[in-house]
């Protein structure tokens, strides 16, 4: 395969594609072969790869300047006008946005914002949870596989069953924060009841925990709304996006109050602090990007084309399909079924995936601009490839 030995690489099965462009729903490599990208580089190409308004922000900003200063010094007009964007979008009580370049840093700053808010350290998160690959994040990530090698990890995190009610009282007063996506991506499409849902904000309301609701995954139309806390009708205290926000481009958020976040001003000043946070040339490409999602109603459609797949994948081999919007889970018998499936995907030209703690199902996130032909066509393939393994 085509890597380079001087490339550190951590994955030890990789699919090796070697890529030579993208755009839209495909992916061509070197030889020309075009793959339907049935996981959107893992729920990122959430608009399509390179989609053309992205592509034009990034050029223009490209011929003004690109990195001036750590974030909060100057004045950019790239972050204004994104931050100006989601505000616009969410609610009043999540108006202000700092911005960072990863997922598991938005994880890392929010848990310190709610540290810094409510003067305990103590949090709640999620068995089976993923929330990045650092070590605040893995902290409160519920993978043991993923974290055995790397203790110790940052005290004082309680982990509780997602989805359970009666474990909501263990929740109390001694807790900053409760963190949780509010559907568990890669635990393999695990999706929560509403009254769960609600009854966890209830319960952080009354001990003074604040609520962070990991979006990393759920966010930019994934699940068949812009945020997935949308579909609970509950707010969070702080919400983190990351992946798609970017439009392709490494940009996250962590978003709460004017109020709460003016306490990163003090006590310590520059209380989250990244040199990148806030690239311009990424901040042009996640506003363009939302623009393309709140202009071409690309969200309102997720529902019906999400229907689509749960009627055309059909076959007796599959144990379970759960699925919300556009982040599909596909359960099989085995582990090695799973396998097959995927790199029999691949021979055909679609581009699936593992789940980090599911093994025994395989995952479409497709890009949410996938035509019902193409859809179609793909379900017809997945279908024929489980037949062929039966
Ligand atoms: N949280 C969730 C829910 C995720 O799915 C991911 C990435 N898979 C992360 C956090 C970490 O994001 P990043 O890889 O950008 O650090």
């Amino acid at each position: 395969m085509a890597f380079s030995k001087h490339l550190a690489q951590t994955s030890p099965y990789p699919m090796g594609i070697e890529v030579e462009r993208a755009e839209g729903c495909y992916i061509w490599d070197k030889n020309g072969k075009k793959y339907l990208d049935l996981i959107s580089g893992i729920a990122v190409s959430n608009i399509g790869h390179r989609h053309p308004h992205v592509i034009n922000a990034i050029i223009e900003q490209l011929d003004k300047y690109l990195h001036v200063i750590p974030f909060g010094e100057f004045s950019q007009d790239p972050q204004n006008q994104l931050a100006d964007k989601l505000a616009s979008l969410l609610p009043e009580s999540l108006n202000c946005s700092y911005f960072v370049n990863s997922g598991t840093e938005a994880v890392e700053a929010s848990l310190k914002l709610a540290k810094r808010l409510t003067g305990r350290h103590e949090v709640v998160a999620m068995n089976k949870s993923y929330h990045g690959a650092t070590h605040g994040s893995l902290s409160v990530t519920g993978n043991e596989v993923k974290k055995q090698q790397f203790r110790p990890f940052v005290p004082g995190t309680t982990f509780i069953d997602f989805n359970d009610t009666s474990q909501l009282e263990r929740i109390t007063e001694a807790h900053a924060a409760v963190i949780l996506e509010p559907i568990q991506g890669d635990a393999g499409v695990r999706i929560p009841d509403k009254a769960y849902i609600q009854a966890l904000r209830k319960r952080c309301t009354a001990v003074g925990a604040q609520l962070i609701f990991d979006e990393i995954q759920t966010g930019m139309g994934r699940t068949g709304t812009l945020f997935a806390f949308e579909q609970f009708d509950v707010v969070p205290d702080i919400l983190c996006t990351a992946k798609a926000f970017g439009g392709g481009m490494p940009i996250g958020a962590f978003i709460s109050s004017q109020e709460n976040m003016e306490l990163l001003t003090h006590d310590p000043v520059l209380g989250h602090i990244t040199t990148f946070g806030g690239h311009p040339v990424c901040c042009v490409a996640a506003l363009a990007s939302l623009e393309v999602m709140t202009n071409e109603n690309w969200i309102e459609k997720v529902k019906h084309k999400s229907q689509l797949f749960n009627e055309l994948i059909s076959h007796k081999s599959i144990v379970e399909l759960r699925s919300i919007g556009f982040m599909f889970a596909v359960a099989l018998a085995s582990e090695e079924k799973v396998n097959e499936v995927i790199n029999a995907l691949l021979d055909r030209g679609i581009i699936g995936f593992y789940f980090l703690s599911c093994r025994d199902a395989f995952r479409l996130a497709p890009p949410l601009c996938i035509t019902e032909d193409e859809i179609k066509w793909a379900c017809d393939q997945i279908n024929e490839v489980l037949e062929g393994f039966l």
